[in-house]
């Protein structure tokens, strides 16, 4: 299916319509992005990875039941995709502490988190994502209550196949945010899990091999993400 008009250009996918009016065309591309724009490269070779990294975690996910946008890779950057009616939170589950929670709430980085965390934050980058609870969801309607349930359901779901999946292939899943629409009225998932949205680290090492390579100028950031890629099986070229 043939991309039509832009319809959203967000800080790193370009979003088109199609002839469907029910199908998106998502396009990856290499800009890199951190510090909520403050930071941004184009990182060569980037669109690429991530966007058949993501049709491969997508269609996992999907053969583990869990409802997602996944249609068809279209060609190295561009992937068809379910278009959903998107909730404007992002859901976030920890394994071990990185990130954000170390510094809201003093915790070491690396400390295993049991059970692991569940937090919501609104996707609103000029508000810089403020963390928000159930109440907030509620309240501001950014979703009804069905809903809440499902996606908190579907992200610990998510947790459980790709603990699994990473662990195989020699790697911890640390943490990740997804994010979530609906399609015909049910809970789909959207976006993209790729490095760009997740923590993974080297089992053994702890060598990380995400987007913290970026944020914190570790360099050879697409080569850890390529890295990633070739444990799991993913064809690139
Ligand atoms: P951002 O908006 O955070 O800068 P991106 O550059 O990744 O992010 O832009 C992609 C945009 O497309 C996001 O706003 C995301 O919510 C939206 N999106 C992702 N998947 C879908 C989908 N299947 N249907 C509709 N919108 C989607
Ligand atoms: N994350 C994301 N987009 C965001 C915020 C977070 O993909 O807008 C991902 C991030 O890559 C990490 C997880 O969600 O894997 C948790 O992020 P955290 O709250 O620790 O924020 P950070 O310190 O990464 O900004």
């Amino acid at each position: 299916m043939e991309k039509q008009t832009e319809l959203y250009r967000g800080k790193a996918k370009t979003v088109y319509t199609t002839e469907d009016p029910n199908r998106l065309v998502l396009h990856f591309r290499n800009d890199t992005s951190a510090f909520d724009g403050e930071k941004i490269e184009q990182l060569d070779r980037k669109g690429m990875i991530n966007n058949k990294f993501n049709h491969f975690i997508m269609s996992k996910l999907e053969q583990a039941g869990i409802p997602t946008q996944v249609e068809a890779l279209l060609s190295d950057t561009d992937s068809l995709v379910k278009k959903l009616e998107m909730i404007p939170v992002e859901c976030v589950v920890r394994n071990i502490a990185a990130g954000s929670i170390c510094r809201r709430l003093g915790v070491e980085e690396g400390q295993v988190l049991n059970p692991p965390t569940f937090e919501f934050f609104l996707k609103n980058d000029a508000l810089h994502d403020p963390m928000i609870n159930e109440s907030h969801i509620r309240t501001f309607g950014w979703a009804e209550e069905r809903d809440i349930e499902q996606m908190k359901a579907l992200t610990f779901k998510v947790n459980d196949v790709l603990k699994a999946l990473f662990d195989e292939a020699g790697m911890l899943l640390v943490d990740y945010k997804l994010e979530f629409g609906l399609f015909e009225g049910k809970i789909t998932l959207g976006d993209e899990i790729t490095p760009d949205g997740c923590r993974l680290w080297d089992k053994e090492t702890r060598k990380k091999m995400d987007k913290d390579r970026f944020r914190q100028g570790l360099g050879n950031v697409v080569e850890a993400y390529e890295e990633v890629a070739a444990r799991l099986g993913i064809t690139l070229d």
